[in-house]
């Protein structure tokens, strides 16, 4: 069961100026919480949280989460790492670097102050995945030493250090593993595929279909996905286990080029590229768990929110 809490309480949201994190931060602020915005504007930008900047119960630090912190908070909610392949793979030590000591310093802060902490993990945890859709008891099958190595292990060795000190320390850890999430205050260049897809399209260019655009994902509006973390925080009872936070309706790469097309309304051009390095064939949640578990289910389709973020980037390309 699900139950708000009864108090305002001192929130941390690592990664807050990035485009979950600005989401999260405002949904915190609205449910009357104290929220402490910690980020090193690495990927995540002042303007996404500008609007917060004046209100009374919003704080903002620029801070490297791979170095110690020390602050005074009731919950975590660890969300700092760069999350396009564009961005993690710029600086590859130094996004192994946030996931893994950033982990250990937002634990042992933690584990200082007995706060409830969560950790956005993800659905690349699951790598190139031979199980489908992905359950949670799924391994995964990651290359190791790979182009996309240093998130996916980050990522994963994140989530060996919540469950160590879960079991060594006794600490409250949840784990949302989160599939592609998309909507507005995405960067127009951080060169993930919805992105990159509208972005060309209003602008007139071809979009760049990598591979034979086959390969599937499942694409969850920002709304959705910054409900299931506040849910999975709320949730009362101690939850071990990790929770997939996607939603479970699956397009090829092909079937979203076809559907920004037809919302535009305008014909778009497409070129191909060869597709990158373990690249996952296929990916779609199930969300067996988050549905028995927070009562959550995403309620956005991805028209609607593919129409929300078209008009997004439409106001953004024009200055508006
Ligand atoms: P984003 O790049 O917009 O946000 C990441 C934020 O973390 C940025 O504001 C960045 O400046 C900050 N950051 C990076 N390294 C930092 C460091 N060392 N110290 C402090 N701040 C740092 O990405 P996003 O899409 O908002 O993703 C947020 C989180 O959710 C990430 O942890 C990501 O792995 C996870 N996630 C996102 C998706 C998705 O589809 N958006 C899917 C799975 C998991
Ligand atoms: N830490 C932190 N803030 C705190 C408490 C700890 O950043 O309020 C960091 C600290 O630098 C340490 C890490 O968290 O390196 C892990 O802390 P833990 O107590 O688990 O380990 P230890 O201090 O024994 O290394
Ligand atoms: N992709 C594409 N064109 C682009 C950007 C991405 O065809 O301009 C493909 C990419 O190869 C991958 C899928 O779209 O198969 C999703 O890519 P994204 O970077 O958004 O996320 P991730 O691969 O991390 O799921």
């Amino acid at each position: 069961m699900r139950t708000e809490p009864s108090q305002p309480l001192r929130v941390l949201v690592t990664g807050g100026a990035g485009f979950l994190g600005s989401h999260l931060c405002e949904r915190l602020l609205e449910a009357g919480h104290d929220v402490l915005c910690v980020d090193n504007f690495y990927t995540g930008t002042r303007a996404n949280v500008a609007p917060l900047l004046a209100h009374p119960r919003f704080e903002l630090l620029r801070h490297d989460i791979t170095f110690p912190l020390y602050v005074e908070v009731d919950r975590i909610f660890n969300l700092a790492c760069p999350a396009s392949p564009r961005h993690y793979q710029l600086d590859p030590v130094q996004t192994t670097k946030t996931s893994v000591h950033g982990a250990i310093n937002l634990l042992g802060l933690a584990k200082r102050l007995h706060a409830p902490i969560l950790q956005a993990s993800t659905s690349e945890v699951y790598g190139d995945p031979a199980q489908h859709p992905q359950t949670e008891d799924y391994w995964g099958h990651v290359n190791p030493i790979g182009p996309r190595a240093c998130y996916d292990e980050g990522k994963r060795c994140a989530e060996t250090l919540f469950a160590d000190y879960r079991r060594q320390h006794g600490l409250d850890t949840r784990i949302a593993r989160i599939f592609n999430t998309y909507g507005p205050r995405m960067q127009p260049a951080d060169g993930r595929v919805v992105s990159n897809f509208i972005v060309a399209a209003l602008r007139g260019e071809p979009l760049t279909i990598q591979g034979d655009g086959w390969q599937t994902r499942a694409f969850c509006f920002v709304s959705d996905t910054v409900d299931g973390l506040v849910r999975l925080m709320d949730l009362p009872d101690s939850c071990p286990g990790p929770v997939n936070i996607g939603n479970p309706a699956e397009f090829t790469v092909a079937e979203l080029a076809a559907l920004v097309h037809e919302i535009l309304g305008r014909p778009v051009r497409v070129v191909r590229q060869t597709l990158p390095a373990d690249d996952p064939k296929q990916r779609c949640p199930d969300i067996a768990a988050a549905r028995g578990k927070l009562g959550w289910e995403p309620k956005i389709e991805l028209r609607d929110g593919l129409t929300r973020t078209i008009s997004y980037f439409k106001a953004r390309l024009t200055g508006g």
